[in-house]
């Protein structure tokens, strides 16, 4: 059965939406880190191109909660009604239960939002930076989830410790004033 035109429209005004929603988030802390980053005008970010989902971001950073937070590309998502970010290898069922879900801390927000799409969203409270569901996303789906360091928080370091603990190189100094890589629809 061929799509309704509207739904269709409702649906990509829905990502776009949603993704400038993000944006804004994103926006709003970095006007934090530019005085942190005054020294040399450069901040930690993550290539989301180029990390594996390792786990050592979760792990490695000087802080006792990592700096790293999964983020979400939301016109790059399919809304899948099966998430491979968000379920489990072997799920009891499909639903919200915390047996079904991959995130070991619960931090992906489930919601349908019509026959058959589900968005998810990231509590950044609840969020270690394991990069368990960007590897699932990466691996099964269409990748829209993938780690960031985030600028309110990360001490900017002159040496990183999570960069040198990085088997893919995936960390890089970036300008102070666009301190996120983040994904795009439209990248080859
Ligand atoms: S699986 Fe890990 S990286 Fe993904 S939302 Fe949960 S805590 Fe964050
Ligand atoms: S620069 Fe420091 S605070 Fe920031 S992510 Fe790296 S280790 Fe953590
Ligand atoms: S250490 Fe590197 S490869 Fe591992 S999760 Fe962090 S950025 Fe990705």
């Amino acid at each position: 059965m061929s799509e309704n035109k509207n739904d269709i429209t409702r649906r990509h005004f829905l990502k776009d939406g949603l993704w400038a929603a993000s944006l804004v988030g994103v926006g709003s802390v970095a006007g934090f880190q530019l005085n942190k980053s005054r020294k040399n005008n450069t901040v930690w970010q993550i290539d989301p191109y180029v990390c594996i989902a390792c786990g050592n971001c979760a792990t490695y950073c000087v802080l006792e909660e990592s700096a790293v937070k999964c983020v979400h590309a939301f016109p790059v998502c399919g809304y899948c009604t099966i998430c491979f970010g968000f379920f489990g290898p072997e799920p009891v069922d499909i639903n919200e239960g915390a047996e079904n879900q991959l995130c070991p801390t619960g931090a992906i927000k489930r919601k349908f939002i019509e026959e058959p799409y589900y968005e998810y969203t990231i509590d950044e409270s609840l969020c270690i930076g394991c990069g368990k569901c960007v590897k699932g996303c990466n691996t099964f789906g269409n990748g829209a989830l993938f780690l960031q360091v985030r600028h309110d928080r990360c001490l900017n370091c002159n040496e990183c410790a999570i960069a040198a603990a990085c088997p893919s190189q995936a960390f890089r100094r970036v300008p102070a004033d666009k301190p996120y890589l983040l994904k795009r629809v439209d990248h080859t």
